[in-house]
């Protein structure tokens, strides 16, 4: 069955872009698209999509308001922030309001069919890049409450998990908290996109979660990877 998808932009030339991407894949279908947030309510209960993709910067209603005020009617729509900004502050704000993924526009086609497939199947997704900041801001914060318990030169000390993971999936795992996506991944160990994707489900599995956002999350939790 096919995955519906409406797109909030109030740039056209966008949509289409994102339009033409979800369109190239045979499960994903776009099914309406509006230029604001104030017309968010009215496209979802005529085309009760599956996944709605929105524009956070719009003229009238914003995306983070169109986003507080669908989750209210609806509190099961699965929505997919589209933004320009990595920062922490507006990330933390968009998803409070009950957004599952967050894409930076700068993205790849990849990036956004990975992220419409997890959402759809239920679970969450941040762009790389936003991934990686949430972790080096968590970092940031459980330095600081460690340091006022403890010496502040004790060395972060890294321990690979090893009981649970191969040393390919070790590494896979360090780059999924550097914030690098699948291509880059492949890029950086020299291994194809597919097996980027087979070690990733491997680890997800291996670590009892849905989703890599969790899967950095715990590993930083454990010290199983490095922030840098
Ligand atoms: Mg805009």
């Amino acid at each position: 069955m096919a995955t519906n998808i409406i797109i909030i932009d109030d740039h056209q030339l966008f949509r289409e872009g994102i339009k033409r991407i979800l369109e190239f894949e045979k499960s994903l279908q776009v099914v309406a698209e509006g230029d604001d947030g104030s017309e968010v309510l009215t496209l979802v209960e005529e085309y009760r999509p599956d996944i709605v993709i929105m524009d956070i910067n719009m003229p009238q209603m914003n995306g983070v308001e169109a986003t507080r005020k669908l989750i209210e009617k609806y509190p099961k729509t699965k929505i997919i922030i589209l933004s320009i900004h990595d920062d922490e502050n507006y990330v933390t704000h968009a998803l409070k309001t009950g957004a599952m993924g967050y894409l930076l526009k700068e993205m790849d086609a990849d990036t956004l069919i990975e992220a419409v497939r997890v959402v759809a199947d239920g679970g969450s997704y941040l762009h790389p890049k936003v991934t990686h900041n949430l972790v080096k801001e968590y970092r940031r914060l459980a330095a600081g409450e460690s340091a006022a318990r403890v010496s502040p030169y004790v060395p972060a000390e890294i321990r690979r998990p090893l009981h649970l993971l191969t040393r390919r999936e070790c590494d896979v795992l360090q780059l999924l908290a550097d914030g690098k996506s699948n291509r880059g991944i492949g890029d950086a160990l020299y291994i194809s996109e597919k097996t980027v994707k087979n070690h990733v489900s491997n680890i997800l599995q291996k670590m009892n979660v849905n989703d890599r956002t969790q899967a950095v999350i715990s590993a930083i939790k454990n010290g199983w990877v490095k922030v840098r």
